[in-house]
């Protein structure tokens, strides 16, 4: 029980250091700017931070959220990514043990949090992350099947033809990618045709090519599923709080002004016209197959065949 504990504490540090080193692609990625120098500096003073203050989460608290030359605030985004990207590991260790499906799942927790954050403070999902990522996918998913063994059944029902197991991996990956980017460019074309303009961009449909590179075709299915279910109530919710809550309301009442409408009207259209980061809703989805998938199998044995 004793060497369980220290090694749990061993992966929740661990995952505090690698997530501090996520918080600098998450600011870094989207600006073009590289991610192993200079080291971190404020942004306001170009002070460089020293390295005792640069400790995960504890930095930021005895620094109490501020830069210590200029008092320039320091969001709390980065303590808490630190601290998710911790939790996640030692979550990956309880269920996955120190096997080769840890590394994957972790590589892919990894990328997944870059994404995630980055689309939800600047809707972007940077290439540089979705490209490398979906080859490193069918990499790992060679060595790492996708738990559904989809391919090889496919393979042997219709070709008549054994599969060996690296190669089926990587198909399952394949055939992951193709149908959860096929289906969200669809619904990115389906939603411009109606509503006349994009709903989503190219990065959704190039994350979702990456998750299902990992997932293969049933997780990329049930993260389809999530994403949008978990979007689409978020985004009802927020939409129609940004309603009540007056968001932009001098902007509608000009517009009223000058005859385009009720101030009211004015104001549903405009909240209605937020742009929500579906790939955060998409990461976290997709977070809840891997961690979520093989409990609620383990709790609920009904479900064992369709998410763990
Ligand atoms: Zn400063």
């Amino acid at each position: 029980m004793a060497g369980q504990t220290v090694v749990i504490a061993f992966f929740f540090l661990f995952g505090l250091i690698v997530g501090s080193f996520l918080n600098v692609c998450i600011t870094r990625i989207p600006e073009d700017v590289s991610i192993v120098s200079p080291g971190s500096r404020c942004p306001r003073c170009q002070t460089p931070i020293k390295p005792y203050d640069n400790v995960p989460v504890l930095g930021w608290l005895w620094l109490r959220g501020k830069c210590r030359a200029c008092g320039l605030p320091i969001s709390p985004m980065y303590p808490l990514i630190e601290l998710a990207t911790g939790l996640l590991f030692v979550a990956a260790f309880v269920e996955f043990g120190i096997t080769q499906a840890t590394v994957k799942w972790l590589f892919f927790t990894c990328l997944l949090v870059i994404l995630t954050v980055t689309d939800l403070r600047v809707r972007l999902l940077p290439d540089l992350v979705n490209w490398p990522g979906f080859v490193a996918g069918l990499l790992f998913s060679a060595f790492v099947p996708p738990n559904n063994g989809f391919a090889s059944v496919l393979a042997g029902r219709l070709l008549q033809v054994r599969v060996p197991g690296f190669l089926a991996g990587i198909l399952d990956g394949i055939l992951g990618a193709a149908f959860g980017s096929f289906l969200l460019w669809g619904l990115a074309a389906g939603y411009k045709a109606v509503r006349g303009h994009e709903g989503m961009g190219m990065g959704d449909v190039k994350m979702m090519a990456m998750i299902g590179a990992f997932l293969g075709l049933r997780g990329t299915f049930l993260t389809l599923l999530v994403g949008s279910l978990l979007g689409s109530l978020i985004g009802v919710a927020l939409i129609l709080a940004l309603y009540l809550g007056g968001w932009r309301s001098g902007v509608a009442k000009r517009a009223s002004r000058r005859g385009l409408g009720t101030e009211r009207q004015l104001r549903w259209a405009i909240a209605r016209q937020y742009q929500l980061p579906l790939g955060t809703f998409l990461g976290i989805g997709a977070l809840a197959i891997v961690y979520g998938g093989p409990l609620v199998a383990q709790q609920w044995p009904i479900f064992s065949g369709i998410v763990g």
